[in-house]
């Protein structure tokens, strides 16, 4: 496995991106071209040839082309993505932030970081709007939409009680000032 930052092109084919290359000559060959040897050896046509008249089993490209080529044409820069368990950029982390602090605001509620949710859902939707750059927007969309969630149900909590404090203090000083006598003229 060998990440190379030029692309090699098949000898065969130079429109497709090369895979591996031959143990013997050192060809590039793409999955179309790329013959195994019994012992998992990767050989071009020639000398997977040259070995099957020597008598040994050669597997030819043809028994799993089908499983190769269809990621050739998706993306024939990025054969090595798949392999790789995480990857991520500067968005994924954005939106792991984002989900991180959200979620610390969800346990830290009680010590009155009331910042914290604006923080997150201000970095959920910044990830969520960046997603498509992200190396997996999927996941970056999943986790910016935690993060919005979280910090905009947080948002609305603390909207929904100073909105309850101002409604009760209102309506407090309605019924006050519509209960109270009406004031008296200080001069009678
Ligand atoms: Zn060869
Ligand atoms: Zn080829």
């Amino acid at each position: 496995m060998q990440i190379g930052i030029s692309m090699e092109h098949c000898v065969n084919h130079p429109d497709h991106a090369a895979v591996e290359h031959c143990e013997v000559c050192g060809r590039a060959l793409c999955g179309l071209c790329l013959w195994y040897g019994e012992d998992g050896r990767r050989l071009c046509e020639i000398h997977a040839q040259e070995l099957r008249a020597a008598g040994e089993e050669v597997l030819p490209p043809e028994t799993y082309a089908e499983a190769i080529e269809p990621r050739l044409l998706k993306q024939p820069a990025a054969g090595n993505a798949a392999s790789v368990p995480y990857q991520g950029n500067s968005q994924d982390v954005t939106a792991f932030l984002a989900a991180v602090i959200s979620l610390t605001t969800l346990f830290s509620c009680m010590g009155g970081v009331y910042c914290l949710p604006i923080v997150a859902a201000a970095l959920g939707l910044a990830a969520f709007a960046n997603a498509s750059k992200a190396v997996d927007p999927q996941r970056t969309r999943t986790l910016a939409g935690v993060s919005l969630g979280i910090g905009g149900l947080m948002l609305l909590f603390i909207l929904a009680y100073v909105g309850f404090f101002v409604g009760v203090m209102a309506f407090s000083f309605a019924l006050a000032t519509s209960s109270a006598p009406p004031p008296r003229p200080l001069v009678p």
